[in-house]
């Protein structure tokens, strides 16, 4: 039986009975109390008595950007934060390659800094810029 079907036919037996299921002491002797999302019907644990809805992005949205105002494209996005950082001093430079040139103990460039190592972050060969921007694409 493929696990998702399991799951979806024992599933509500064990929300019948979640306490000998799902209950977890170390929350509730921390004050946390589960409860079920009034938007989406999933659990949720939470130190908050009065919260209804679960933390998941699809029923909280993203409060934290604030609203949102506008899709952008991949592209459009990049734009708008390399133009925040050119207007703050940062020199936007072209990205290198996946493929780190100088680094044979990795495949792939995994954050920006590997761009820059060895040799700049060793201070052997200064930077194409300082304070720079690039958009690297990682893997
Ligand atoms: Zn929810």
């Amino acid at each position: 039986m493929a696990e998702t079907l399991l799951k979806k036919q024992v599933r509500p037996m064990f929300e019948k009975n979640w306490k000998e299921h799902y209950q977890v002491k170390a929350l509730t002797k921390l004050g946390y109390e589960r409860k079920i999302c009034k938007n989406c019907g999933d659990p949720f644990w939470t130190l908050d008595s009065s919260k209804e809805i679960c933390s998941d992005s699809s029923c909280m949205g993203v409060s934290f950007l604030g609203k949102k105002t506008k899709e952008y494209s991949y592209t459009e996005c990049w734009k708008k934060i390399e133009k925040f950082f050119e207007k703050n001093g940062h020199t936007s430079i072209p990205r290198y390659p996946v493929i780190p040139r100088w680094r044979s103990d990795l495949y792939f460039t995994n954050a920006s800094i590997i761009d820059f190592q060895p040799y700049v972050v060793n201070g052997e060969v200064k930077p194409p810029a300082d304070p720079l921007i690039v958009p690297q694409t990682s893997i």
